[in-house]
């Protein structure tokens, strides 16, 4: 049977604002959030080779998690539970990996949701956007989103999502060191922080609908990245080394510990990550160049 294909492209938060904690243990947020070009690729195969409704997941990358832990099994689970499923064969998701891991790039969240777009086609389901966002909130705090897939304003728990407008193509650098941050702990620290610099709402919706650049990059904030700076001062390093090319801005993407700098055009963000690979004394720096997709 041929494999039906899904492109997972992973967010990037431009601005990250944390309004209140709620009861069900995750926060309130308002984020201006972004896909990007950087992407996972899944594939959905249905397979006679596994018993009626079994899920195999699949991934060269060893550090990813197999079975249940997966959020695409998850995923897959939810909708055939959901929907009361009974499919006469077994689902096999291959998860072809770029998104580094626990980057604060919602990975996990882009495959989930790339499986309940992809199994609704692939089982013509005929489920709304709607109705799978909302069930995709059950997965995670960034599934709405990733299923959303275009510039928004993200509120609630980051499933309440208003489409907003972004002038033309943004250029971006996109680095992590080699260590992960555990979400969980960088919001249990948030809350016993005191917020110096919350984002600037209103003129960053503005920028980006006007596509200027340069005050993007001074607008970009997220409250989290003191507290992830605080446990790993790296971020802090290269956020400094980003600053010191012609990104006119850079910030740190959800709870961290990926970094990206705003650029003004392809030419000045391709001259800007030539020279962080040059320039960094140890290789541990990931840098890709990405536009919204
Ligand atoms: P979050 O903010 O939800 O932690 P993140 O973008 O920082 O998201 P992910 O790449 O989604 O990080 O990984 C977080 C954890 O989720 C990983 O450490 C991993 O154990 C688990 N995980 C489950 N499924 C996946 C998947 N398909 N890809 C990557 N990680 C996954």
């Amino acid at each position: 049977m041929a494999a039906l294909v899904e492109k997972a492209p992973a967010k990037i938060n431009l601005t990250l604002d944390v309004v209140g904690r709620r009861a069900d243990g995750y926060h309130d947020v308002v984020s201006i959030m972004l896909p990007i070009e950087l992407h996972d690729t899944v594939r959905l195969k249905e397979s006679r080779g596994l018993l009626p409704g079994e899920i195999m997941v699949v991934c060269e990358d060893p550090a990813v998690p197999r079975g249940r832990q997966n959020l695409v099994y998850q995923a897959a689970r939810l909708l055939m539970e959901g929907l009361n499923l009974k499919p006469g064969v077994g689902v096999e998701i291959t998860i072809e990996k770029s998104i580094p891991m626990a980057a604060g790039l919602a990975g996990g969240s882009a495959d989930a949701a790339a499986v309940l777009r992809g199994l609704n086609r692939m089982w013509k389901l005929g489920l709304s956007d709607r109705e799978l966002q909302k069930l995709g909130s059950r997965l995670g705090a960034d599934v709405p989103f990733c299923l959303f897939n275009r510039p928004a304003l993200a509120r609630g728990k980051g499933e309440v999502l208003t489409p907003i407008r972004v002038k033309g193509t943004l250029w971006f650098l996109l680095a992590k060191g080699p260590y992960v941050v555990a979400t969980a702990e960088v919001y249990r620290r948030y809350d016993q922080m005191e917020v110096k610099s919350r984002p600037r709402l209103i003129p960053m919706l503005q920028a980006l609908e006007e596509g200027a650049v340069s005050r993007v990059g001074a607008l970009l904030c997220n409250v989290l990245e003191p507290v992830t700076t605080h446990l790993y001062p790296q971020v802090k390093e290269l956020k400094r080394l980003i600053l010191s090319t012609k990104c006119p801005g850079a910030a740190m993407s959800g709870s961290g510990p990926s970094v990206f700098g705003v650029a003004r055009n392809e030419d000045e963000a391709r001259e800007a990550a030539d020279t962080l690979l040059a320039s960094a004394t140890t290789p541990i720096w990931q840098i890709v160049t990405c536009t919204i997709s």
